[in-house]
């Protein structure tokens, strides 16, 4: 795996918290407040108290329409009048085509051609008009700027946008509101939008919570950014996590992260499959590969929160029924 690093331009301002709790009021009636699951089975494994946010019942199936609606809420008339633009390997186009046509605005997505059938799907079925590209071989910032440039349509990213890290900060806030201070959190990280904007609402709402991501082990490059303390790129990783299959992190999520998460992890995809298998069987859900990265870690480090109150964020629950059927029957016939 071959590994460049860059400096991250430093942001003129980072947001804050008070940006989380405004998106909270925008999406408010739009997005669901996502359920907050227990497992007996799962506090006695860790001889711990665990409280799961469950964002694989969000709407469109991820956290991701959090940060989309509260991005696309804050268009200008002329800007929705054009539309959006955005790239994504599957939930934040579906999270953003699924904003926009609550909203009444067009919007284009650039998706990569081998994303899991479903997700390509779902997002034409809400509206999104399709772009597919190569993931290995094309750069899919160019050509979401080409686009945008081309038809004056305004480029969402999936992560590094102040509006987006905020609204996916959302989740972490409903959690600490509905359960309180916690001793331990632990969600899944891609590009970091989620765990920014978890950091934000944590070290506001639960200040001495230790607060971990977790990536696949596959692609550790936010791992070895946060030790490093410099944005590191990677090559798109091989793994099933399809939601974390990110190069790098983004300049505003790194900054973030550095400030305030206290590691990050990583799991592997065998953990991963072991955890879908967990969730369907004991919990009777449905999580996708990139959802279970942070019970994966939290499990493999269960006996240092031995006592503790921790909370983890499922993120997703879209994968198609084959590709679930074909991992988990696989390990369940190992
Ligand atoms: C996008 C996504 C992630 C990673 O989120 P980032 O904000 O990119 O770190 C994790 N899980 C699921 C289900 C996702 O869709």
């Amino acid at each position: 795996m071959s590994a460049t690093s860059h400096t991250a331009a430093t942001p003129v301002a980072l947001p804050t918290y008070a940006d989380v709790e405004a998106a909270a009021r925008r999406i408010e009636g739009h997005a669901h407040r996502t359920p907050v699951l227990t497992s007996r089975t799962v506090d006695e494994l860790f001889g711990a108290q665990v409280f799961f946010k469950c964002e694989n019942f969000q709407r469109m199936g991820a956290f991701k329409f959090r940060g989309a609606f509260n991005a696309l809420s804050r268009f200008t008339p002329e800007q929705r009048r054009f539309g959006v633009v955005a790239f994504s390997s599957g939930n934040h186009a579906q999270a953003i085509a699924l904003s926009a046509r609550i909203l009444g605005m067009p919007s284009t997505i650039v998706m990569p051609k081998d994303a899991p059938a479903a997700k390509i799907a779902a997002t034409r079925g809400y509206g999104g008009q399709i772009v597919l590209y190569d993931r290995y071989t094309e750069d899919r910032l160019q050509i979401g700027r080409d686009l945008a440039e081309k038809h004056g349509l305004t480029l969402i990213p999936p992560f590094d946008h102040p509006d987006v890290l905020t609204g996916q900060g959302t989740a972490a806030k409903e959690l600490f509101d509905e359960v309180g201070a916690l001793d331990a959190v632990f969600t899944p990280l891609g590009g970091g939008g989620l765990l920014s904007g978890t950091a934000l609402s944590t070290r506001a709402l639960s200040p001495k919570a230790k607060l971990y991501g977790v990536e696949p082990e596959a692609g550790n490059d936010g791992q070895q950014s946060f030790r490093s303390g410099t944005i590191v790129t990677i090559d798109t990783p091989r793994t099933i996590a399809d939601g974390a299959q990110t190069p790098h992190l983004g300049d505003i999520t790194f900054a973030l992260i550095r400030q305030h998460v206290d590691d990050v992890l990583t799991a592997t995809d065998a953990e991963l499959v072991d955890a879908m298998g967990f969730f369907a069987s004991r919990m009777k859900m449905l999580v996708e590969p990139t959802g279970c990265l942070g019970f994966a870690a939290a499990k493999a480090m269960k006996d240092q929160l031995k006592g503790q109150r921790v909370g983890i964020v499922i993120s997703g629950g879209n994968v198609d029924m084959a590709r679930f059927c074909e991992l988990v029957g696989a390990a369940a016939a190992a």
